[in-house]
């Protein structure tokens, strides 16, 4: 009898999908773009035993889903895969100890990849202090534009939104002058204004923390149900990834 009720709920919430799906159009649309160029990025990842390469694959694919979705001319590529001991990491909590960690311990792989365009991402084990303490991914510009701490466990999106933050893209809800407070004076050139992610109805973009994340950068031209996603003054990250990846070409 339980069976039949559910199996009767999930018919009506899907024909209530459908419903609400037909009056409101696509959920998402984009506008159309075409490029002449797409820049790669490489991205190297360090992991322990433990975390799986398919996971990883994953993290880019949806990085590329959310570039291609921006109308950004760039692409994220997986370019190694190395080894590391948990143990060496265990004990560090915060970035700063833990960059400098692995760069002490690969300082011959990390030297040539400390450049513009080019990532590499520390994934550390569900059980470290750092993911116990609530974090899922962390990156600041401050110490590298280049290192990138993601959690084994952490969601797909997290990945871009650790990489945009390289690229100066910020939040929804940080003010200019917070943003200076953060970042070392030399690198106020790159607040822009219209750096900003967007919530919109239930949801937001990449580089929100709203509970429905989008697959997609902040854009006046991007619609969710009908309404954009981003404000041409205040809310356009996607405009910003595709200054960030002109500037690579
Ligand atoms: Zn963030």
């Amino acid at each position: 009898m339980k069976q039949k009720i559910l199996v009767a709920c999930s018919l009506l919430s899907v024909v209530a999908l459908f419903f609400i799906g037909k009056r409101s159009g696509e959920e998402l649309s984009f506008q159309q773009c075409e490029f002449e160029q797409i820049v790669e990025t490489p991205v190297h990842f360090f992991i322990t035993q433990s975390t799986r390469v398919e996971k990883l694959e994953k993290h880019i694919d949806y990085s590329n889903l959310i570039l291609a979705n921006s109308c950004v001319p760039m692409k994220r590529t997986l370019a190694s895969v190395s080894y590391v001991d948990a143990n060496a990491f265990a004990d560090l909590d915060d970035i700063g100890k833990l960059h400098r960690k692995l760069v002490s311990l690969e300082e011959g792989k990390i030297q040539s990849l400390q450049q513009l365009g080019s990532y590499y991402v520390l994934v550390l084990e569900n059980e470290h202090p750092f993911v116990q303490s609530g974090w899922s991914g962390r990156a600041h510009g401050n110490f590298s534009q280049s290192f990138v701490l993601l959690a084994a466990n952490a969601e797909e999106h997290i990945l871009e939104h650790e990489l945009g933050h390289l690229a100066w893209a910020w939040h929804n809800d940080e003010p200019i002058h917070w943003l200076k407070g953060q970042l070392l004076p030399e690198f106020h050139q790159y607040i822009k204004p219209y750096a900003r992610g967007a919530l919109c109805q239930d949801a937001g973009t990449v580089m929100t923390y709203a509970e429905k994340v989008l697959p997609i950068y902040s854009s006046p031209e991007i619609d969710y149900f009908g309404t954009a996603c981003g404000d041409e003054e205040t809310a356009d990250n996607a405009r910003l990834m595709r200054e960030f990846a002109q500037s690579l070409m």
